[in-house]
């Protein structure tokens, strides 16, 4: 099946809000074996949404809508569609029920403004497509020559959740059996270069089992994608585990899980099983290594707390580093992190003390010590492990690169499980 998608919103064509729902629509319906051969974007314009659909549907006679769907006058996307399929819009008092019972639930007082009216207004012969994640339900409409068209609303929660509730299994049902279907792992790694990873591939730099090797660098380390098309899913499954199982012992210890895995998640369970306890003292990152690892639930159990040693007084009151230190070395250095890092293990009582200290910038930068330089050190009950790089880019993404590097760090420690 092949369809197409439109998103419609004058925020779209302006840069001022990212079409996450055209990549969201495109990957959800590609694992269920739907081909997104085309998207566009139009503007909150009835001519334009109008010329638009028209064309989609002389094309492929099968599209999805997002946007426009709400109470405001720049609502347009039902009558222009509406025009398109020559049908009249009627107002459809079930509709109007619904939407009122919301905002008696939500506890708005009053009566329902009646602006939301416009959202119980329904192309004639079309199907209300139930919307449980807010008011503007989707539309579904036809013609005879079953060329269809779905709207959704823009709202990107509401779209995916309609996505699962009605989209998914109304194509599923138009599609019958046979399936081909587009489906990808992901091996997660850090620790190494883009190239290195090339280098260390070898012959399976491009691909494996036939299969294209996608390089995804980010903050997060690289990510390699392995996608397979037309293929049945369950044909698709052993492939991609045939691939991933030829790649896994040619990467080794980079690889730190698959799929979403979470850095943070891992050293958790790793340091669990070992019945150790985390502390954090953190300067250039301010707290984001205490927050990735708080973000995991069930932290508590391991995390002990931490110390946003940014100031030069607070290493040395809190975390005890030897002021001799600070002058000779400075607060950048490898000394002060091994400090912090005992420090903080010392004063919280944990088995594991993780200390990072850098230049963000865009200021403070010296020839000796640049911007973007981080040291961190890790102490595992006395053993430490100490390293520093200098990482490109802005204030941000140093201090991302730099929480991930230390929670890279103390993975390694640990080993495997
Ligand atoms: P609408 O349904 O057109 O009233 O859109 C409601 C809100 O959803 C807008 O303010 C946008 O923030 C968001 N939105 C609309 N379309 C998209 C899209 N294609 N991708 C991401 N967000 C969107
Ligand atoms: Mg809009």
């Amino acid at each position: 099946m092949k369809i197409e998608i439109i998103t419609i919103g004058d925020e779209l064509l302006l840069g001022f809000t990212t079409d996450t729902n055209a990549a969201y629509l495109a990957r959800e319906l590609a694992a269920h074996g739907v081909e997104v051969v085309r998207r566009a974007t139009v503007g909150d314009d009835a001519a334009a949404i109008a010329a638009a659909v028209r064309e989609a549907l002389d094309r492929t006679g099968a599209v999805i809508t997002t946007g426009g769907l709400g109470p405001t006058a720049d609502d347009l996307t039902k009558p222009a569609i509406a025009e398109v399929f020559g049908r009249r819009l009627e107002i459809r008092e079930d509709i109007v029920a619904m939407i009122e019972e919301r905002f008696r639930v939500y506890g708005f007082r009053g009566p329902m403004p009646a602006s939301n009216r416009q959202q119980a207004l329904v192309p004639e012969g079309a199907r209300v497509l139930e919307n449980r994640h807010g008011s503007a339900p989707g539309i579904w409409i036809e013609d005879e020559r079953h060329r269809w068209v779905a709207m959704l609303p823009g709202v990107p929660r509401e779209m995916r959740g309609m996505t699962g509730d009605v989209i998914i299994p109304e194509l599923r049902a138009r599609m019958g059996e046979v399936r081909e279907v587009v489906r990808s792992r992901t091996i997660r790694c850090m620790g190494i270069s883009e190239s290195h990873l090339a280098d260390q591939l070898g012959d399976r730099a491009r691909g494996v089992r036939g299969l294209p090797l996608a390089y995804l660098p980010s903050v997060a380390g690289i990510d390699l994608r392995l996608t397979t098309r037309g293929m049945s899913s369950a044909a698709a499954a052993a492939l991609l585990e045939e691939a991933v199982a030829e790649l896994r012992p040619i990467i080794g210890a980079h690889i730190y899980g698959e799929e979403d895995a979470d850095l943070a998640d891992v050293v958790l369970q790793r340091t669990r099983e070992r019945g150790l306890r985390i502390a954090v003292a953190e300067s250039c990152t301010g707290g984001m290594l205490g927050a990735r690892l708080t973000t995991i639930p069930g932290s508590s159990d391991v995390f002990v707390g931490g110390v946003i040693a940014y100031d030069d007084q607070v290493k040395v009151k809190l975390l005890g580093v030897d002021p001799g230190t600070l002058r000779t070395h400075g607060a950048v250095s490898e000394e002060t992190a091994r400090e912090m890092a005992a420090g903080i293990r010392r004063s919280l009582g944990a088995e594991i003390g993780i200390a990072i200290t850098g230049v963000a910038g865009p200021t403070g930068g010296t020839p000796e010590k640049p911007v973007g330089l981080v040291w961190i050190a890790v102490d595992v009950s006395g053993r430490v492990r100490a390293n520093h790089r200098i990482y490109p880019g802005h204030r941000e993404e140093i201090r991302q690169r730099a929480t991930q590097s230390a929670l890279d760090v103390i993975r390694r420690m640990l080993g495997d499980a």
